[in-house]
């Protein structure tokens, strides 16, 4: 892919929603592939998108590049595992134009860290500052049977060269009810002693998989009831437009956040839309409405019509999800699995 530092992105009206939210992050899904089967993402025999379907790293970068004419500041590559899609590296290169250029803030990414130890270098020299680093627990029988394919001790050498490579990690992990529940408090002693934060996830209804989700769920609210009986846990004022709620741990120094759909709503400062990696664009994680941005790059070469459907699809951007775990309706709140939206 060509380096266009050259062209300047041209200033353009901010994308912003009937609710008056500007946006200004974008998250992207590059694939729906992974090498993991995370039980609560995926079901184990799971059908992926034949390959023509996939927005090619041209068009991704394409469509980021619009976004960000357009006021988007912040960029966030997942998946699906991102770093497993062929010459992701060269997305990321391409990209990182528009970080030297200052149109845009931030570069990341949301990665199982499999692949960590191989690019983490190259992440850097494109520009990325931060890794999220999926991780659920540090018992590597445990994490095999989360993730099903996974192998921990991969992970965790790709924590230390995403470290070594000088990329700030945070640690995200699903709280699940009767698997991790016991073990957060050492994941959160383990990250905070290493300079990591942690941020807790309660599982989402998303996708069909074999498990009941109320199986899975463990209210967050709970698991902080818990970690307060030993831990003096400070509000911070931090918001980042997302589901994510920041406390500082006094005793460990570190931060850890809760991330809470399903207890919280979060959507009055929503800021985001998310890219799946044909080309549709979710307004919102929790609803099923998307818009089709595949059509319009592949019509012509210019960029007039993928603006002109990322404004029409800006204009639908719902107030809010309306997500539900209930015993009694065995459904997914929304269809689709999160590798496909990305998390
Ligand atoms: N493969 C990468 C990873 O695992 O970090 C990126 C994609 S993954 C879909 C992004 C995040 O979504 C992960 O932190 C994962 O734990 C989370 N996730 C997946 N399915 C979820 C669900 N049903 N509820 C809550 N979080 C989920
Ligand atoms: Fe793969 Fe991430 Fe989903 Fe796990 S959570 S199956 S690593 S996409």
């Amino acid at each position: 892919m060509s380096d266009r530092t050259a062209e300047a992105p041209r200033a353009r009206l901010p994308l912003v929603d009937p609710f008056h939210r500007a946006i200004t992050y974008l998250r992207v899904s590059v694939t729906d592939r992974c090498d993991f089967r995370c039980v609560y993402c995926m079901a184990e025999d799971m059908t992926f998108l034949p390959k023509r379907d996939l927005l090619t790293l041209e068009e991704l970068d394409r469509v980021c590049t619009v976004f960000i004419e357009r006021g988007v500041r912040k960029l966030r590559i997942t998946g699906g595992e991102p770093l497993v899609r062929r010459d992701i590296m060269t997305l990321f290169e391409s990209l990182s134009r528009h970080l030297r250029s200052g149109a845009l803030d931030e570069l990341t990414v949301t990665t199982n860290g499999s692949q960590l130890a191989r690019y983490a270098e190259d992440l850097v020299r494109h520009g990325v500052r931060r890794v999220n680093v999926s991780l659920d627990t540090l018992d590597p029988e445990k994490f095999r049977k989360i993730t099903r394919w996974g192998d921990l001790a991969k992970v965790l050498k790709g924590i230390d060269a995403a470290q070594g490579a000088g990329l700030r990690v945070k640690i995200n992990a699903v709280a699940l009810k009767g698997t991790n529940e016991d073990e957060i408090e050492t994941l959160m002693t383990w990250a905070h002693g290493r300079g990591m934060d942690l941020t807790l996830i309660e599982v989402m209804p998303l996708g069909e998989i074999e498990t009941h989700r109320a199986d899975q769920f463990l209210p967050l609210s709970a698991v902080r009831a818990r970690l307060q009986e030993r831990y003096t846990l400070e509000d911070l004022d931090e918001r980042t437009g997302g589901p994510a709620r920041y406390v500082r741990v006094m005793e460990t120094g570190g931060k850890l956040g809760f991330i809470t759909p399903l207890t919280h709503n979060f959507c009055e400062s929503c800021n985001r839309v998310r890219l799946t990696c044909t080309g549709q664009l979710f307004m919102c994680l929790g609803q099923e409405d998307a818009a089709d941005l595949r059509t319009p790059l592949r019509l012509s070469e210019g960029n007039e019509r993928l603006e002109q459907a990322i404004e029409e699809a800006i204009s639908r951007k719902p107030r809010g999800h309306d997500f539900v775990i209930d015993r009694r309706r065995n459904r997914p709140a929304v269809s689709r699995h999160m590798s496909v939206t990305g998390g």
